[in-house]
Order: structure tokens, then C-alpha cells, then sequence
């Protein structure tokens, strides 16, 4: 008891900096989301890809989560030089107290959007709100086409599912991965889930989900 009694007081104190995030953010008209997925689903990429293709639209920031090492955040510092990086010494999910001290250090002003990277983890990322107007959950086609079924709170939870790698669904490359089951059981969880399947290596489907980001940005909601 004593345990499940602590661990709802640590939720309760992170709803309280989750929510003053979102004032925060909502005050200077700034959009943010926060992406989950396991790790090597292909986040970065995606990230870099999406920011450097949207650069005369949209500007675009990333506050960058890893456990350890800052080896994304100098990824996509190649992108953007609006990156702030958390290292979360061993925890395997971002606090919404971590997100307001980066978001001090982030250039707000001069952002339309802000990308939270999670730490690679597709469990309790999904309780800790961190203050954003939504979640993207990736999975990546080599991952297995279980893992909504598997850890269904994020894909109830997510506005967006993007099914990243499918160019590894190609001809002569061996992936069991069944692209409409994962829509199916996405949508079971989820009616109202946007899915799309992207590859962030070839470009294939990114259009869809730049053209998504693009709208939810100029409408400032999802
Ligand atoms: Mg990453
Ligand atoms: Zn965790």
C-alpha cells in the first residue's frame, strides 16, 4: 500500500508542473508534443527530417530525453540549433518538472512548435503528462506488429501513430509486420487516431504528416 500511495503522490506533483507547462505554452500561443515510442523506432530521424523539410513554414524546437549521452540532441542540433537536452541519470521517463526547466532554456519566442523526444521507452512515458497539447507514438515496422495490443495505454492515449521503416517492407527484406492489423488494433483503442505510415529514411509517406503538423500548428490545437 505504502508503495502504490507514493507513487500516486509523485503523479499527483507532476500534474501540477504538467499543467503549469501547458499555461505556460498556452500563454505564447506555442504548440507542443510529445513523442514516445521504444527505443530505435526512428524518433530523431523523423525529427530531423520533419524539421529540416518544414524550415520555411514552421520553426520548429526539440527538447531531447535520453538517459544518458546527448548524442540525439547533437543530431538535431544539425537541424535546429533550438534544442535542449535532458538527461534523465536512469530514469526511463521525462518529468513534467524536467520539461519546465528546459522549456526556461528553450527560444520560445521564436518557436511555432516544440518537439518533446522522450526517453525511449513505450510504458510509463504514457502516465507522466508533461504539459503538451497531445502524444505521437512511434513504432517502427521492425518492432512487431503487437505492441498495440501489447502496451495499449499510448496508443489510447496518442493522437498520431506514425509507422516508421516501412521502407523495410519492401521486396526481399524479411519483416513480419502486418500494417493494417496495427491500424485495426490502433483503432480499437483509439477511434480517433491519425495513422500514418512513413519511412523518415526515404521520405515515403512523410508528406501526410508534415501536411497534418502544419494544420494543427496553424490551428495552435489537434
Ligand atoms: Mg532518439
Ligand atoms: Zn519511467
Amino acid at each position: 500500500m505504502y508503495k502504490v500511495d507514493i507513487g500516486k503522490k509523485i503523479l499527483i506533483a507532476n500534474e501540477e508542473y504538467a499543467r503549469k507547462n501547458s499555461r505556460f505554452l498556452a500563454k505564447r500561443k506555442k504548440l507542443c508534443l510529445n513523442m514516445i515510442s521504444s527505443p530505435g523506432s526512428g524518433k530523431t530521424t523523423i525529427l530531423i527530417r520533419t524539421i529540416s523539410e518544414l524550415k520555411d513554414k514552421i520553426k520548429i524546437g526539440v527538447i531531447e530525453g535520453d538517459i544518458q549521452t546527448d548524442i540525439d540532441a547533437e543530431r538535431i542540433r544539425a537541424a535546429t540549433s533550438a534544442v535542449v537536452q535532458i538527461n534523465t541519470n536512469g530514469s526511463c521517463h521525462l518529468s513534467a518538472a524536467q520539461v519546465c526547466g528546459a522549456l526556461e532554456n528553450l527560444p520560445t519566442d521564436d518557436l511555432d512548435l516544440i518537439f518533446i523526444e522522450n526517453v525511449g521507452n513505450l510504458v510509463c512515458p504514457s502516465a507522466f503528462e508533461l504539459g503538451e497539447a497531445g502524444k505521437i507514438v512511434v513504432l517502427s515496422v521492425a518492432e512487431g506488429d503487437d505492441k498495440p495490443a501489447k502496451y495499449p495505454s499510448i496508443f489510447a492515449k496518442s493522437k498520431v501513430l506514425l509507422i516508421n521503416k516501412i521502407d523495410m517492407l519492401g521486396a526481399g527484406v524479411q519483416v513480419d509486420f502486418d500494417v493494417e492489423k496495427v491500424k485495426a488494433d490502433a483503432r480499437r483503442l483509439n477511434k480517433d487516431i491519425e495513422i500514418f505510415p512513413v519511412s523518415a529514411k526515404t521520405g515515403e509517406g512523410m508528406s501526410s504528416w508534415y501536411g497534418w503538423l502544419t494544420e494543427s500548428v496553424g490551428n495552435l490545437r489537434l
